[in-house]
């Protein structure tokens, strides 16, 4: 990789909008300016509109004038439009890859994974849109026919964190213009970037205005909450945490509307003493390290059989250790900063806690000094019971590795968490793997690898992770509603 230059990021920024789009226009945000950080320097990168109360409500009117007209649009046409704004966000990766860096923090080349796999979901989507079916059957006395049709869900409104600053748009945004909704997006506001260069995308792709309105904000809660109790808003997903997420469906409440929860991780990551160990560290190594440790699906327990629990705790000691920290700018870096310091205090006291109560830190343990918010790759050992990261979503470079004695206790301790979104799983024994697939509280499970997303899969948890699913023959369906004609043939 050639090395970035200044005058390149520069460049990439002052390309991007930097107004709310409602309605197909480009437009200030009432409540001024917000401004947008870099996480590996804590330097301002630019100021982007800040929207009011009423600059929301005016998204969600152009979202409901343009509802009719965009349900009646031709399937292949909405696939069509979908199918440019992939080939254009491929066409521009790099760019896009240097934007998502400078916002987000993650190496480029993690960046570059995003950006595939983020604009794969479009790509998926431009095919389901010409696959939304219905059903004709004969009732079951024989009078009569059953009828049934798929329709737009209506105006939605999409809320996205800053982890995946491009991939969880495109799983909402795919799926809603495939299925012929309108909609407001609110991404998180410190990595509001790749959003704003996703609606430009989509708007040269040929989206109709008012489609897609997108709203950034320095207070979330202030801009979405009226749209929630808005009564012509029909459907809002979230992605983020499941403090939040808990608040939005209780306001969701008062409408009924219809939900997608996609909310935090707690991966259990376990290794049976016949799995091949170098297989599994290297897995561990991305269910870990990809995204600087802050997925949902990120593996935050490592429950190890026991003969095998030191050798593979000292083998990703030593590949974590070795991981260039830095700017996801520089050449060879593999680890970003965090995404403010905030997180990264977090990250510091679940590691204080869990070596305050008799872990031991094989490797890292530390946040770096200087500029950023950089914390050093960590694997701890002899976790006590009570270590606060066992229960917590740690979202960040910690790996906290606690032997297991055998399958009943492995698979307890997998389920022992409120959370339910993805367990990973080691071992060559095929009956072995199956019987615990079936045991595990997930709603993903990865077995013998360190990944699971995949736009054609429906991703997605139980339990307090959330429900709905995004990507798949799934992600579609919650874009649209099932309607019924009872036919007289009388
Ligand atoms: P977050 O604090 O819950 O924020 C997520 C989004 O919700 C942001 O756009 C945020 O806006 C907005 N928001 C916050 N409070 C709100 C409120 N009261 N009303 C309306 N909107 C509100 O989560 P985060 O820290 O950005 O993301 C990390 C979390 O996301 C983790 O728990 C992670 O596991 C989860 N996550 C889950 C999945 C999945 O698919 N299951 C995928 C990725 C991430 P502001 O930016 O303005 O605060």
């Amino acid at each position: 990789m050639s090395t970035i230059t200044a005058s390149q990021e520069h460049q990439v920024l002052e390309q991007v909008p930097k107004q709310l789009y409602i309605g197909g226009e480009w437009v200030d945000g009432n409540e001024g300016t917000l401004a947008v950080e870099d996480p590996a320097t804590g330097e301002g990168l630019v100021d982007i509109a800040d929207a009011s109360v009423d600059d929301a409500k005016r998204a969600l009117d152009a979202a409901v004038d343009a509802g009719p007209g965009f349900a009646a649009m031709a399937p292949r046409e909405r696939g069509e439009i979908l199918r440019r704004a992939f080939e254009a966000i491929t066409a521009r990766a790099d760019e896009l890859a240097l934007l998502m860096t400078l916002e987000m923090g993650k190496p480029i080349a993690e960046s570059k994974a995003e950006i595939a796999y983020g604009s794969e979901f479009l790509r998926w989507f431009s095919e389901q849109a010409v696959r939304i079916d219905g059903r004709y059957s004969v009732a079951p006395n024989g009078q009569g026919r059953l009828l049934t049709m798929k329709q737009p869900v209506g105006p939605c409104l999409l809320i996205t964190p800053w982890n995946f600053p491009l991939a969880m748009g495109t799983r909402k945004i795919g799926p809603a213009i495939a299925a012929g909704c309108t909609m407001v997006v609110k991404p998180a506001q410190q990595t509001p970037l790749s959003m704003l260069m996703l609606a430009k995308i989509l708007e040269e792709a040929g989206l109709p205005g008012g489609v897609l309105n997108l709203i950034t904000a320095s207070s979330a809660s202030r801009t979405t909450g009226p749209l929630i109790s808005d009564p012509r808003l029909r459907k809002l997903s979230f992605t983020g945490s499941t403090e939040v997420g808990r608040k939005l469906m209780e306001q969701a409440s008062e409408q009924l509307l219809r939900l997608s929860m996609e909310l935090g991780g707690n991966a259990p990551f376990i290794v049976f003493e016949d799995a091949d160990v170098d297989a599994a560290v290297k897995g561990a190594l991305i269910a870990k390290m990809r995204n600087i440790g802050e997925a949902c699906t990120a593996a935050n327990r490592f429950h190890v059989a026991a003969p095998v629990a030191e050798q593979f705790a000292e083998k990703l000691a030593e590949q974590m250790g070795s991981m260039k920290v830095g700017r996801g700018t520089e050449d060879g870096v593999e680890v970003g900063p965090l995404i403010d310091d905030t997180q990264r205090a977090k990250v510091a006291e679940l590691v204080e806690d869990a070596v305050a109560k008799g872990a031991r830190a094989l490797v890292g343990g530390h946040a770096r000094d200087g500029a950023g918010y950089f914390y050093d790759p960590t694997v701890l050992t002899d976790i006590p019971d009570d270590a606060s990261l066992l229960r917590e979503e740690i979202f960040g470079p910690v790996a906290p590795v606690k032997g297991f004695s055998d399958e009943d206790e492995a698979v307890a301790a997998a389920n022992d968490t409120e959370f339910g979104l993805v367990a990973y799983l080691y071992t060559r024994d095929i009956k072995r793997a199956l019987r615990v697939v079936e045991r595990l509280e997930t709603g993903m499970v990865g077995l013998n690898q360190g990944i699971v997303s995949n736009p054609a899969a429906p991703f997605g948890g139980i339990k307090q992770s959330g429900f709905g699913r995004e990507g798949g023959y799934e992600g579609i369906e919650e874009y649209l509603e099932t309607k019924y004609v009872a036919v007289n043939l009388d």
